[in-house]
């Protein structure tokens, strides 16, 4: 999202977008600036579990960078459905913190056109979209992430995944392996972006 944590000097003007500041006794301070105020923020009591305070844990789905992330899983969790993939990947119960961008990018490198229905894809190209989805993720780590407009990350800096983005907002652009020209669909209300060559329906 758009929001931003970010460290400032204590005698910084405050911002008409700061929510939240958190004082430390060094002249610094951690500011929480939400120009759009989609941002959340919970207190979590040393003697409560995170997920019964912050009551959406108990719904996500495995953590994509955790063991628990494996062929096996992504199969039992896809297989019997009938979705387009791109959908399944952006259902948060299914696999936690993958966003669009990422969904984008790990369809790319799994070769996989994102309306195939779940139910359709076989487990070669399961176990590919699987190392896809790790790979963006590391890599999007390595890059800083991506940023969006106002983002900037908590040392003020932007992150660069953008600038070697397989797919994601490179509509009319050239595939970076093909050469043909990305493409864009409206799934479920989100852009898509893919390779009609690399990823034929
Ligand atoms: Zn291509």
């Amino acid at each position: 999202m758009t929001g931003q944590l970010k460290w400032n000097c204590q005698d910084q003007p405050i911002s008409s977008h700061t929510r939240v500041r958190f004082w430390c006794d060094q002249q610094v301070e951690l500011r929480f600036d939400d120009q759009r105020t989609f941002g959340q923020m919970w207190y979590v009591p040393p003697d409560r579990s995170l997920a019964s305070v912050v009551t959406a844990f108990q719904t996500l789905g495995v953590e994509p960078l955790s063991a628990d992330f494996t062929v096996d899983y992504l199969v039992a969790k896809l297989n019997l459905s009938k979705r387009p993939i791109k959908t399944a990947l952006l259902d948060q119960t299914i696999v936690a913190g993958i966003g669009n961008i990422y969904a984008d990018e790990s369809l790319f490198l799994a070769g996989i056109h994102p309306l195939r229905s779940c139910h359709s894809l076989t487990v070669k190209e399961m176990t590919k979209l699987h190392k896809g989805i790790i790979q963006v993720l590391q890599d999007g780590l390595e890059y800083g992430g991506t940023t969006f407009s106002s983002y900037l990350n908590s040392n003020g800096t932007k992150g660069n995944y953008l600038d070697r983005a397989w797919v994601f907002r490179r509509t009319g652009a050239e595939c970076r392996v093909c050469g043909n020209k990305i493409d864009r669909l409206k799934i479920g209300g989100r852009s898509s972006h893919f390779c009609p060559v690399c990823q034929p329906q």
